[in-house]
């Protein structure tokens, strides 16, 4: 009725401007692509480092796609799609976080050229969704079983994802070391995963990483409290306390006036006998070793009363972190204690022995020879330098989760860019089957992966046509573990190379990558609601 209605008769919501959906898409591409090629050059045994700085000038130096893509600060929401892709990566694999996002960045590649050529974003993303899950079943019917026991296969595939490294140099002690843990934790009941949480990593600077050891039991990574008291303990009986031995406060603020001497001794004398008490009844129970929680209200210990446990010859680990105490009980099998009340014998765990250890320049307690262990180890990280430290955490957690993906889909394939041309080939050939515009998307997702050997061989200094061809020819005279050989710098057997890796990193790879990329292709605007 009004003559002012505006736009009545062209439908509200269309694009006037036809450009725009298609120049969001590519602006979305290219910001996404270049998330990719930061990352590019890191992947594989010859790929390069990073050294991050973050604005309050910590420096972080590490080859790990999740770590570096973490501390990138991007600005343009698709790149932060791909961020969030190599977090999922992180969390489903732990291993193939750089790789994912390579490939993520190639299937893009793939994708903008379809779509120059005027295929519709709709087709696309549905093809390669499809095209995702075909790759899937031709990855799981190429992989191989792997048993469990067998630990040398299990060193292998570990061995493959820390060659990749920063330590690569210690891979051949650190990748045994992450199957035992693993191993260790594994409960027969549960046989189809694993918490990683049950493997307590420790950080010490100090000495080489050839020094990082597995112990059997439980470290904590400060020393005994106070001086003078045991810093040895055999046949001990330890206790896990969460409160406090110290004088208790009142609820409100109140002040209480002290006058006089009299009355300054008799706080001083009441102050003494609570703690005493307390500590007596501690001893009373049996207990000879004293783990304290630390707490935010008041000092968790002060210094009278260890100065009493000093004397009844109690030894004290104080400062346990809240988020710590649920690993310790499952470790050494004991219940937390939250009153005095409640300290009896029975509450108390056994172990033959518990000693404050030196390792380089500080100290540690051990705990050793636990009566009724659960199902849990300690890694004890050692490092010369900080940043070698931090980033030795990073790669074992990888091994960790790569034997973790072996737990959870006992399956293993091999590396160095075979899997990615097998499952090209095979495809593409099977794209020939099929009609319309389904089977070019298909013929380009395979083509999109090849970006992993094409990257490989690029990084290790071979030229990637030649090695992608040759490579091409090898699995098409049915070479299925023809891969690339970065060591000779050839094209060889690479099971004979030993490198080897988990069917779920890189399932979890593709599936992932070509997630994003579709969803990525089905965004046509971008809204900012500020
Ligand atoms: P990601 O973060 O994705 O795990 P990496 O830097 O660990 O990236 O590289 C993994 C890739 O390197 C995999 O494709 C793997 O097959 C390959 N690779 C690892 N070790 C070797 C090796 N010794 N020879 C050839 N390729 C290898
Ligand atoms: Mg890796």
């Amino acid at each position: 009725m009004s003559k002012t209605s505006v736009g009545y008769g062209k439908s509200p919501g269309a694009y006037k401007d036809k450009e725009k959906p298609f120049q969001i898409r590519e602006s979305n591409i290219s910001a996404a692509k270049a998330v990719a090629d930061a990352v590019r050059t890191s992947l594989g045994p010859r790929g390069m480092d990073k050294m991050i700085q973050s604005a309050n000038g910590d420096v972080t130096i590490t080859n790990d796609g999740a770590t570096i893509l973490k501390q990138i600060q991007v600005l343009h929401p698709s790149a932060k799609m791909l961020v969030e892709l190599s977090k999922a990566q992180d969390i489903e694999a732990g291993d193939g976080t750089t790789s994912v996002v390579v490939i993520a960045g190639s299937l893009l590649t793939a994708a903008s050229k379809l779509l120059s050529k005027g295929i519709h974003p709709t087709t696309i993303s549905e093809s390669f969704q499809r095209a995702s899950g075909k790759a899937v079943e031709i990855l799981t019917d190429m992989a191989t079983p792997v048993d469990l026991n067998d630990r040398e296969s299990l060193v292998k595939i570990a061995s493959t994802s820390l060659n990749s490294k920063v330590v690569s140099q210690y891979s051949g002690m650190l990748a045994p070391l992450a199957v035992d843990a693993v191993l260790r934790i594994v409960d027969p009941k549960k046989p189809d995963n694993v918490d990683l949480r049950d493997v307590k990593i420790i950080k010490k600077l100090g000495g080489t990483i050839e020094d990082t050891e597995l112990i059997d039991g439980l470290v904590f990574s400060q020393r005994t409290a106070g001086s003078g008291g045991p810093t040895k303990m055999e046949k001990a009986r330890i206790g896990l306390i969460q409160f406090c031995l110290s004088p208790p406060k009142t609820d409100m603020d109140n002040q209480v006036v002290v006058s006089d001497y009299a009355q300054m001794d008799r706080v001083l004398r009441e102050e003494r006998a609570y703690i005493l008490n307390l500590v007596k009844q501690i001893k009373k129970a049996g207990c000879n070793v004293l783990l304290i929680q630390k707490s935010i209200l008041r000092d968790a210990l002060n210094d009278l009363a260890l100065h009493f446990l000093t004397k009844m010859k109690i030894m004290v680990v104080k400062d346990i972190e809240r988020s710590d105490i649920e690993f310790i009980c499952k470790t050494i099998n004991c219940k937390p204690i939250a009153s005095i009340d409640h300290f009896q014998p029975e509450m108390l765990a056994n172990a033959e022995l518990v000693e404050e250890v030196t390792t380089g320049t500080s100290k540690v307690v051990k705990i050793t020879g636990i009566a009724n262990p659960g199902r849990t180890v300690t890694v004890l990280i050692r490092g010369s330098n900080k940043l070698v430290l931090e980033e030795a955490d990073r790669s074992i957690h990888d091994a960790l989760c790569v034997i973790r993906c072996l737990v959870k889909e006992k399956a293993l394939i091999a590396g160095g860019g075979a899997p990615e041309i097998e499952v090209g080939q095979r495809m593409s050939e099977y794209a020939q089957g099929l009609t319309g515009m389904e089977g070019y998307c298909f013929s380009a997702f395979a083509e999109a992966l090849e970006v992993i050997p094409s990257t490989l061989a690029e990084n290790a200094g071979l030229n990637p046509i030649s090695v992608v061809t040759e490579l091409r020819n090898r699995h098409a005279h049915g070479e299925k573990t023809a891969g690339i050989n970065v060591r000779k710098g050839a094209i060889t057997n690479i099971l004979e190379e030993n490198v080897v890796q988990p069917l779920l990193v890189s399932t979890s790879a593709i599936r992932l990558a070509a997630e994003c990329v579709t969803s990525i292709m089905k965004i046509d605007d971008i809204v900012m609601t500020m």
